[in-house]
């Protein structure tokens, strides 16, 4: 077994700045889902892994060097370090990712499933999001000072590190989601404990060494490898825990949020979504619009498997157009070439486990009984030279004729399927759109501008896309309405998460107040 951690040899719990074995001893195979192979071998961490990590944490934020004894609360070396010297570790972060742009690369398409040219992009993702944070606590000013109406008062107010982090990550884009947390925390000057998926924690690893090599403090940065319901509810629940920043699914969210609340941590949830991809007929009207508009539904919805959030996996299509856009987007999902994602011209790879093959099968079954037509996909593919039979691999499908009591337009798949609805009018469309619990990302596709901003403005969704779909910008938030989640990553709200405000006021000419007489 080629085992890509090995320069750690099954160590993958770093904490205080020591590589370290499970307390346990226990240990996990990471598997490749292109082969159901296990290709590197990780620690299983625990609770009593994740208390030594915390307190490792701890001690760097309160006391300075890892196991500097207990201080005053955030006195420690990082959180005092000067903004420009933070922001400068975080620069030479971006470097080390784009200097190892290609290790990582592919660790992560082994590890997730993805093809190496994904992998890729997401280590520029991740490279982007350390710079712009560099970039934003660097460009700005120490503290507001606020006008108390009077001389005699100087008042300001100033942003403090929260304290110590838990950042609890999925596996679908296990680095990226990962740098979205890491680097506004370090920006901040907080310490963290991460806990990546049990099922793709490697690039995750690969990060902590990096940020070690970049010079980062013993301490402020800590792993721990292993599963959610011990590592992660431990986190979720620890005393000495301030905030909690979990990117999942809704079931485990919403227990995150439950043990956080005994301690009144600060939550931020990203969670799943069920996202609607709205086409109006004016948008195919042109062979290029039609053909492009065809082409980003196909991308919406297939890319990386559909396991991602903000995949459109709804498509509300205007009736007058459903069934030449249903009958060329069928032609053109069967045509996706899947395959292991390291193999040359494979365009989609596995899905990440048996275990959500299984519950993508499930929900076309479903689907299926429930009066949905199937009209591409809806099976495993033949195993192939680039695709081996023990490959969790599941066609791209199509399933027409859906309508929104159905199970899987309301729940999320998170698999490669897609869903179509009709509507005809502008309101009918809307209404579609917008009737889902969750509320991530959506689009609309129309050559009319009024109408872009129309339904823009209506549709309750955290990120709105005319006439595209997928891009995001580290200086925008991201996140979502209603159960998509609670807060925001990446833009100055994505900072704002791992800071507390702190309001000083000093009155410049001290009398007694005399409320009382005596
Ligand atoms: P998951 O909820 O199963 O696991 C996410 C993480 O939480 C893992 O590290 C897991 O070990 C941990 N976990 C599980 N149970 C826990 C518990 N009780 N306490 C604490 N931690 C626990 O999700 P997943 O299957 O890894 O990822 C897929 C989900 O993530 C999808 O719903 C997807 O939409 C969502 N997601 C959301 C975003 C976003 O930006 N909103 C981005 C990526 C993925």
């Amino acid at each position: 077994m080629a085992d890509t951690t090995e320069q750690h040899a099954g160590k993958t719990i770093h904490a205080g700045g020591e590589w370290l074995e499970a307390v346990s001893g226990a240990t996990r195979e990471i598997i490749d889902p292109a082969d159901a192979l296990p290709f590197a071998v990780v620690a299983e961490g625990d609770e009593k892994d994740t208390d030594i990590a915390v307190a490792a944490a701890r001690a760097a934020f309160d006391g300075g060097e890892a196991g500097g004894g207990a201080g005053v609360r955030g006195e420690g070396a990082w959180p005092r370090t000067p903004v420009a010297e933070r922001a400068a570790l975080l620069r030479r972060v971006a470097d080390l990712l784009v200097r190892d742009r290609e290790r990582l690369g592919l660790l992560e398409s082994r590890d997730a499933g993805k093809t190496v040219e994904e992998g890729r992009v997401d280590i520029d993702c991740v490279a982007d999001a350390f710079r712009y944070f560099a970039d934003l606590v660097a460009a700005e000013a120490p503290g507001r000072v606020v006008d108390a109406g009077t001389p005699d008062v100087h008042s300001v107010v100033v942003h403090e590190p929260v304290g110590v982090c838990a950042l609890i990550t999925p596996w679908n884009y296990p680095l990226l989601q990962a740098s979205w947390k890491i680097a506004p925390a370090l920006a901040a000057g907080n310490t963290f404990v991460v806990k990546p998926s049990e099922i793709t924690p490697l690039t995750t690893i690969a990060l902590i060494d990096l940020l070690v090599e970049a010079g980062l403090p013993a301490g402020v940065a800590n792993i721990v490898t292993g599963p959610g319901h011990t590592v992660g509810a431990r986190l979720a629940e620890h005393p000495d825990v301030d905030l909690v920043s979990f990117t999942g699914g809704l079931v485990s969210g919403t227990k995150v949020a439950q043990a956080a609340a005994v301690t009144v941590k600060k939550v931020a949830l990203e969670l799943g979504g069920k996202n609607p991809n709205v086409v109006f007929a004016d948008a195919c009207a042109t062979e290029g619009g039609f053909d492009t508009a065809v082409d980003q539904a196909l991308n919406a919805a297939f890319i990386h498997s559909g396991q991602v959030c903000s995949a459109g996996s709804r498509l509300i299509v205007e009736e007058t157009v459903r069934e030449r856009f249903v009958a060329e987007l069928a032609r053109r999902a069967a045509k996706i070439r899947l395959g292991r994602g390291t193999e040359d011209g494979v365009e989609c790879g596995p899905l990440v486990s048996e275990q959500q093959r299984a519950r993508t099968e499930s929900y076309v079954a479903g689907a299926l009984a429930e009066g949905a037509v199937l009209r591409s996909g809806g099976r495993r593919p033949e195993p192939s030279a680039e695709r081996p039979a023990t490959g969790y691999f599941y066609e791209p499908t199509v399933l027409d004729q859906c309508h929104r009591e159905m199970t899987v337009v309301r729940e999320e798949v998170f698999g490669p399927v897609l869903t179509v609805e009709t509507f005809r009018t502008e309101d009918e469309a809307v209404a579609l759109a917008n009737d889902t619990d969750y509320g991530l990302a959506g689009a609309v596709w129309t050559t009319d501008a009024g109408r872009a901003r129309r339904v823009a403005g209506r549709l309750r969704h955290g990120t709105v896309w005319i006439n595209d779909f997928h891009p995001y910008l580290p200086q925008a938030e991201w996140g979502g309405f209603g159960k998509s989640g609670v807060g925001r990553e990446l833009g100055p709200a994505g900072l704002a998460e791992y800071r507390e405000a702190k309001h000083v006021y000093q009155n410049l000419a001290p009398g007694p107040v005399r409320w009382f007489a005596g």
